[in-house]
């Protein structure tokens, strides 16, 4: 059983509370309030030696990079962040002043976006570290962007560069966290230790009134958009020559930049879809706050399915990312 599937199996069949607008299925829970605007809930675990190791992050960049995925998975609801809780498993290797700067990154990156650490949880192990983190956010009532709304017509776009994480992780695994690095390469090597969730993007969304199906690249891009595709029951086309890329990876061939776009993940940046004219329209506001907006593809009619248009030939994609199980 994979990952995807396990996840299937313990989906509850119904919802018990009147108030639940989305459940299990998407980048994050929402539910209504009786206020103004509806809540966002979701949660993510990293895990020494699986999701990052002690000479690929510092315990800092640790707290930095869990933080910042959860808040990308509020950003792909075009929600605001705005608590965390987090729990932590700690093994005996790890020392006090890491566990400070842990959340010191988480710390530094919630003064950003305002958000306050709430409460959590902290336990012994006797392994690897393991860090939860819960983010809460809200979005304007009915506003949420969903991975379901894509439609048969709309063009497909990024708001980010993809496959920097997996080129600057490279990078680390060859020579460490310690290691030097050219200008170019501390680029890519940032945006894997230090990734910035796209929030600002996320409330151009949010304030959008058009339909837009909204997914973060946590996986890759193969993968996020077979999740889209999967949910609005569509056919995903993108052109390989669109994908947006760091200058950092230009002296890679074409084949490995695709493959980490395709297949590396952790970029956080937003893969969404919607039609043509507010396509058009999202550019032009993106582009008044100086934010990258790339168009990369178009959705067909069809069994859901996720297509590569390279050199004129239109490859399907597996849906390969990183499978837990
Ligand atoms: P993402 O990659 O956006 O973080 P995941 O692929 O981890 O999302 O999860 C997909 C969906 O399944 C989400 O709605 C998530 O909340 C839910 N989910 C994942 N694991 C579990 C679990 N063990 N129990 C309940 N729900 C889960
Ligand atoms: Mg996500």
């Amino acid at each position: 059983m994979d990952e995807f599937a396990f996840i299937n199996s313990i989906m509850p069949s119904q919802a018990q509370q009147p108030s639940l607008i989305k459940g299990i299925g998407d980048d994050a829970a929402v539910y209504k309030t009786s206020g103004q605007a509806d809540q966002v809930v979701c949660v993510d675990t990293l895990v020494e030696g699986v999701h990052f190791r002690r000479d690929t992050l510092s315990p800092y960049q640790i707290g930095v990079k869990g933080l910042a995925s959860n808040i990308s998975d509020l950003a792909a609801m075009g929600a605001t962040p705005a608590f965390y809780l987090v729990s932590i498993a700690v093994p005996e290797s790890w020392n006090e002043k890491e566990l400070r700067e842990i959340y010191q990154g988480m710390e530094e990156l919630a003064a950003e976006y305002r958000m306050d650490l709430i409460g959590g949880d902290t336990v012994s192990t006797p392994a690897a570290l393991v860090l939860t983190i819960t983010v809460i956010g809200q979005v304007e009532r009915t506003k949420a962007k969903y991975r379901h709304d894509a439609r048969a017509g709309d063009l497909v776009f990024l708001t980010g560069y993809v496959g920097s994480s997996a080129a600057g992780l490279e990078l680390l695994l060859k020579r460490g966290r310690t290691g030097s690095f050219s200008e170019k390469e501390l680029a890519l090597v940032k945006a894997h230790q230090e990734p910035s969730p796209h929030v600002e993007q996320a409330g151009l969304f949010a304030g959008f009134a058009g339909r837009v199906a909204l997914n973060d690249i946590s996986d890759g891009v193969a993968s996020e958009a077979y999740e889209i595709a999967e949910a609005s029951g569509v056919s995903i086309v993108i052109g390989a020559d669109s994908l947006p890329f760091h200058p950092g990876m230009d002296e890679h061939s074409f084949q490995q930049r695709l493959d980490w776009a395709l297949y590396g993940g952790e970029d956080y940046v937003l893969l969404g879809a919607a039609a043509p004219a507010d396509v058009k329209e999202l550019k032009e506001r993106f582009s008044a706050r100086q934010l990258s907006f790339f168009e990369v593809g178009h959705i067909e009619e069809g069994e859901p399915g996720v297509f590569l248009r390279h050199n004129g030939q239109l490859k399907k994609l597996e849906k390969q990312g990183y499978n837990h199980f």
